[in-house]
């Protein structure tokens, strides 16, 4: 990364300095203080799947059954909200909807694949 961010891991220190080359300083993922403890980012379940969302079988739009759901499906927030995560507010929807609906004018939006907070 090029880019000095906040270590992702503790959101407390910038991240540690990897190596400088031709003027340009490149930087670790994680701060010092988080690569001596060892400390790494544990992946967390996305914040619908902690309300107890599950994904449905199939697509709620197009009633496609999906044979690779991990890759097929995906949730989508009806009401554009990302923080709304309220059964109602969530659907199963197939990779062939979800182009659909970008292009639409509904407010709906993809739900994050990694945790939010
Ligand atoms: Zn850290
Ligand atoms: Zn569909």
């Amino acid at each position: 990364m090029l880019k000095r961010e906040l270590c992702p891991v503790c959101q407390n220190n910038p991240v540690a300095v990897n190596y400088i080359r031709d003027g340009v300083t490149h930087y670790r993922n994680r701060c010092a203080s988080c690569i001596r403890k060892r400390k790494k980012l544990k992946p967390q379940p996305p914040a619908w799947f902690r309300s107890g969302y599950r994904k449905k079988e199939c697509c709620e739009r197009c009633n496609f059954k999906a044979k690779i759901p991990v890759k097929q499906l995906f949730v989508w927030h009806v009401d554009g909200n990302l923080k709304n995560n309220d059964w109602f507010n969530l659907k199963t929807i197939c990779a062939n909807c979800q182009i659909e609906l970008a292009g639409s004018r509904l407010a709906w939006k993809p739900a994050t694949i990694v945790a939010d907070f």
